[in-house]
């Protein structure tokens, strides 16, 4: 808004804006100084619109801007007129309707709306100059090393390829297949990157390196637990069946209180079948146990 006030007063203030050819001609004041032929609503004729014939609407149209074609503060007008103003949120032209610096209010529209396009297809490009982020895209543009790259950049590694990788998404690459070569063009043609500090390579190195799995940091990446890791759970005093070694601690193991002249019920309740016995394994011959209910004689019977 700011602008558009002062790019008003800019035209308003110009030495010839008096001799704009749409001022009131000094002998007939209603009509305009730079064609006594038309009306001086010849450049605000919206309201004239509805009921004028096509074709007056057009000729009076074209004898306007022939008249701003030779208007002393045209680029003045015309600066002030499409310039933007917020109002409610909503971005509009200072002056939306009639005719302004030799345009007509359709032409000045569709310009304004190829700006917002312009301006919004930019947007991308401005989020990828954060200064990290040109500084990882300049080493890249001299390193092909990962490790060189990120100690360009005075970065670590990871955050070079997260930033290699930022660069490839919005510059519209694939992730998958995007090579250095690729990123770089790409970043020259979006005028990222001089192209004079590329240095070339032979149009295999990727843009972003493969992952590199740190140790311990993936589920994949950590040792499988050993036996001697899975803690065990002691079951006293037991007999029969169960060996009085150690059971895997997998699931939950209860046992009921033993009463007099009763056998105790020790339950494993656990994900499925676990092996009852250590050592040694049962023989194929032995009857199947079933973890889930497990009578058991706890010490010896009371
Ligand atoms: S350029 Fe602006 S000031 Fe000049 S005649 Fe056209 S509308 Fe009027």
């Amino acid at each position: 808004m700011t602008d558009s006030i002062a790019l008003r007063r800019a035209w308003e203030k110009h030495p010839h804006f008096r001799y704009r050819g749409c001022a009131p001609d000094v002998d007939q004041p209603s009509r305009a100084a730079g064609d006594t032929a038309l009306s001086l609503d010849a450049w605000h004729g919206e309201d004239l619109d509805g009921g004028e014939p096509q074709r007056v609407r057009e000729a009076r149209q074209a004898a306007a801007v022939e008249v701003c074609l030779n208007c002393p503060v045209m680029v003045q007008c015309d600066a002030y007129a499409n310039s933007v103003v917020v109002e409610g949120g909503k971005a509009r032209l200072a002056e939306p309707d009639g005719i302004w610096g030799g345009r007509l209010a359709l032409e000045r529209h569709r310009a304004f709306i190829r700006r917002r396009h312009e301006v919004a297809a930019q947007a991308p490009v401005r989020q990828m100059r954060t200064p990290q982020r040109l500084r990882v895209l300049e080493a890249l543009a001299v390193h092909a090393e990962a490790e060189a790259v990120a100690q360009a950049a005075g970065v670590d590694v990871r955050t070079a390829n997260w930033q290699r990788s930022r660069l490839v998404t919005q510059l519209n690459l694939d992730k998958g297949t995007a090579t250095r070569r690729e990123l770089l063009a790409a970043a020259v043609d979006q005028g990222l990157l001089d192209e004079s500090v590329v240095v070339a390579d032979d149009g295999t190195v990727p843009a972003v390196p493969p992952p590199v799995p740190s140790s311990g940091s993936s589920p994949s990446s950590r040792p499988a637990p050993s036996a001697e890791a899975v803690p065990s759970v002691e079951v006293p005093g037991a007999s029969g069946g169960l060996s009085s070694g150690s059971v895997p601690a997998v699931g939950r193991l209860r046992a009921s209180r033993p009463r007099r002249g009763r056998r105790s019920r020790v339950t494993i309740a656990g994900p499925g079948q676990l092996p009852l016995f250590d050592t040694p394994p049962p023989s194929s011959s032995a009857p199947v146990v079933s973890l889930r209910s497990v009578p058991v004689s706890l010490g010896a019977a009371a």
